[in-house]
């Protein structure tokens, strides 16, 4: 039996059509899990990818920073699969700004999209896995998780809290047959980070402290993903997993 093996589970992964999520959630089908992409705009690529690893894939399109639709995407995936056993909070934003400067918008999009709805996301999902007594739930936390950054009050507020939030319902659910953790990841080359690799300084700096002397690439984060939701991981719980080439390390 191999026990990264995700045959027969369903994943939900939010942002799902780029970036980070979209390989995650290629990731998670091709160790067996059908998925259920949710995205503010057509996850057709992802859903491609999906399907030609031979799973199915469901595509839900939501705005993840209203709150009331949050427990509609659960009821339509145990409508469409039956089941939901995986999961993965991935949808996120960043705004940059001094601290001096930072506007209350700027404050509120980021905590609603990277903080807020990865909470009531999670209670919708965990209400239906704590009936089966059985689930993953996997949050995108960020270096910003353990450090302070600069110019991103929000993102590292947000980050911070996922961290916070991972641990409090890995409390709350370890012992009702839920795990409850997060992915790190370090600097990876995405939409999120196109502005400090444009940074020449930025990105020499970054660059420079990265012990794998690369950004990570999208296909770097899978093997955490499928780790955490499958059957390997059930004893781990509140856990926050760097996957960063060493920056935390340095
Ligand atoms: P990205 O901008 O390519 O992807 C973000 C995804 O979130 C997109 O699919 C976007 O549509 C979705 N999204 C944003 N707001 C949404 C909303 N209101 N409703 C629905 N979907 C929404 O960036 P990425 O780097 O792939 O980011 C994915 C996650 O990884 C984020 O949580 C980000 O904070 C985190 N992260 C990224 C890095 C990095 O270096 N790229 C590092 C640490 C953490």
């Amino acid at each position: 039996m191999n026990p990264f093996d995700l045959t027969g589970r369903v994943a939900m992964v939010t942002g799902a059509n780029t970036g980070l999520g979209q390989s995650l959630a290629i990731a998670l089908a091709r160790a067996g899990a059908d998925i259920v992409t949710v995205a503010r705009r057509d996850a057709g690529e992802t859903a491609a990818a999906v399907e030609a690893a031979g799973r199915r894939c469901l595509q839900l399109t939501a705005d993840l920073s209203k709150m009331d639709g949050l427990p509609g995407l659960v009821a339509d995936t145990l409508a469409h699969f039956g089941q939901l056993d995986i999961l993965v909070n991935n949808a996120g934003i960043i705004r940059r700004a001094d601290a001096v400067d930072f506007t209350e918008a700027d404050w509120d999009d980021v905590i609603d999209t990277n903080l807020k709805s990865v909470f009531f996301l999670s209670q919708a999902a965990a209400r239906h896995m704590l009936e089966r007594r059985s689930g993953k739930i996997i949050n995108i936390a960020s270096m910003l998780s353990f450090q302070g950054g600069i110019r991103v009050p929000s993102y590292t507020a947000s980050k911070s809290g996922v961290a916070g939030l991972t641990k409090l319902l890995a409390n709350e659910w370890a012992g009702k047959g839920i795990n409850v953790n997060a992915i790190a990841p370090g600097y990876f080359a995405t939409n999120n980070t196109e502005a400090l690799r444009a940074d020449e300084n930025r990105n020499r700096d970054i660059l420079a402290r990265i012990p794998a002397g690369r950004w990570g690439e999208p296909d770097d984060l899978g093997g955490a993903a499928v780790f955490l939701a499958s059957r390997a991981a059930d004893y781990v719980q509140g856990h926050i997993l760097a996957v960063d080439g060493g920056w935390l390390a340095r």
